[in-house]
């Protein structure tokens, strides 16, 4: 299998199965529920350690929280613990119900400063971070590697954290002096402070997975500044790091409608409500990991059309394509191969067509979507009344079986004449 990196600007190709494949994402700052974007990233790493685990690799996947931020500061001033820890529960739930499971790890920054306290200091006995008023900085110009993964120029950076007594506009913080009005914060041998964004990464990784590893992924707007630094975090100390660096595109709102909520930004429990689990995941196959996808109400309609096609292949069961030369690998492919869900959601549409429904079924399993080839049982009243419907319509009596029809429908049921019987399907 191999994968775009971001690193080496190429399609890297992972060692052959079973090896383990040891896999960060990163996750998001929790202050408020979860905007529709961060579901890629998520959506992502889940079915990449489902495909692998399909493959006979050995993945394990974290996720990590970042519990600890200035945007949380901001969102509750004097009570940011109480909201990072209320919208990581939010966060979980929205995730959770996407229904393809959590990561096998989903750490919290807050959780881990004792071990960040031992990086920074590391990093300081090597000279490459110094402590200045209670903060420590990452001295970039140590590291002439730097920009290997962003292509950023040290002329062409902008200062992201300004102090007055930086050595270099470049250095960024690892440690942060403690503030009034920021109420968490920890002891450290530079004063009471925490920790800044980019090491809780480096460290968090190394922590779970060991200093080498082979997968690290998180949105684009990621690469720089926050990925570029890990990378520079995690070298000086002399380890090796991610192998492969998977960014993936990000999310855009297009359309009348959705511009014009912009202020209204969509969440993940939002997209949950209006659209489903189901057409959630549809339309996040519909795209390519790496390239932008639009979200509009217009591209989540297709998707909820794809959906019902799927479930709809399973009513009934009669093929109407022409059989294909069907078989799993045709499928594999694609997504052995930089994991292209937009062919390999083609290949399912065929087995669809060609009525190849085993196929279909472990197919549409991988990405959550196993659901569709379960049959929903109704409950017995709308059975009895498709009954009487069926027998209406053998008696020839069609204003009773219209009639009999309408009321299933009410009660969220359609009825489906299937040769000489029928089937029950859910509305939606
Ligand atoms: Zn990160």
């Amino acid at each position: 299998m191999r994968l775009y990196s971001t690193l080496a600007r190429d399609l890297v190709e992972l060692p052959p199965p079973p090896a383990a494949v040891r896999m960060y994402f990163c996750g998001p700052t929790v202050y408020a529920r979860a905007h529709i974007g961060n579901a890629r990233p998520f959506v992502v790493g889940m079915w990449l350690r489902t495909w692998l685990r399909e493959r006979g690799y050995a993945p394990t996947l974290v996720h990590n929280i970042t519990d600890v931020n200035d945007k949380i500061y901001e969102a509750a001033p004097g009570a940011s613990a109480d909201l990072a820890a209320k919208a990581t529960r939010w966060y979980v739930e929205d995730v959770e119900d996407l229904g393809l499971g959590l990561a096998d790890h989903l750490p919290k920054a807050s959780e881990m400063v004792p071990q960040i306290v031992e990086f920074i200091r590391a990093l300081i006995e090597r000279d490459y971070a110094y402590a200045v008023d209670g903060d420590v900085y990452f001295r970039v110009a140590r590291d002439p590697g730097y920009g290997r993964l962003s292509g950023q120029r040290p002329d062409e950076m902008q200062d992201e954290e300004p102090h007055p007594l930086k050595e270099n506009p470049r250095d960024f913080a690892l440690w942060k002096a403690n503030k009034p009005g920021e109420d968490t914060s920890w002891e450290s041998p530079w004063g009471r402070g925490r920790p800044g964004w980019h090491i809780e990464c480096s460290v968090m990784a190394e922590e779970l997975l060991g200093a080498t590893f082979e997968i690290h992924g998180g949105g684009l707007d990621l690469v720089f500044p926050h990925h570029e630094n890990e990378i520079a975090q995690s070298r000086a100390l002399g380890h090796d790091f991610a192998r492969i660096w998977t960014h993936n595109g990000m999310l855009q709102f297009v359309g009348e409608k959705m511009a014009k909520s912009l202020g209204n930004v969509t969440t993940i429990r939002g997209a949950l409500d209006d659209w489903g689990r189901e057409t959630v995941l549809l339309f996040f196959m519909t795209g390519h990991w790496r390239k932008p996808i639009d979200f509009s109400d217009e591209t989540m309609a297709q998707a909820a059309a794809q959906v019902e096609t799927f479930r709809n292949a399973f009513v009934g069961s009669a093929a109407n394509g022409a059989p294909a030369r069907a078989e799993w690998e045709d499928f594999a492919q694609k997504l052995d191969d930089d994991f292209n869900t937009p062919d390999a959601l083609a290949v399912l549409h065929e087995w669809r067509a060609a009525g190849e429904l085993d196929l279909l079924r472990r197919g549409l399993t991988i990405f959550g979507l196993g659901s569709l080839a379960e049959r929903a049982e109704a409950p017995a009243e709308i059975v009895r009344l498709a009954e009487q419907r069926r027998d209406a319509r053998a008696a020839r009596d069609f204003e009773a079986a219209d009639r009999l029809r309408r009321d299933v429908e009410k009660a969220g049921w359609e009825i489906r004449d299937v040769g000489d019987g029928f089937e029950l399907v859910p509305r939606r």
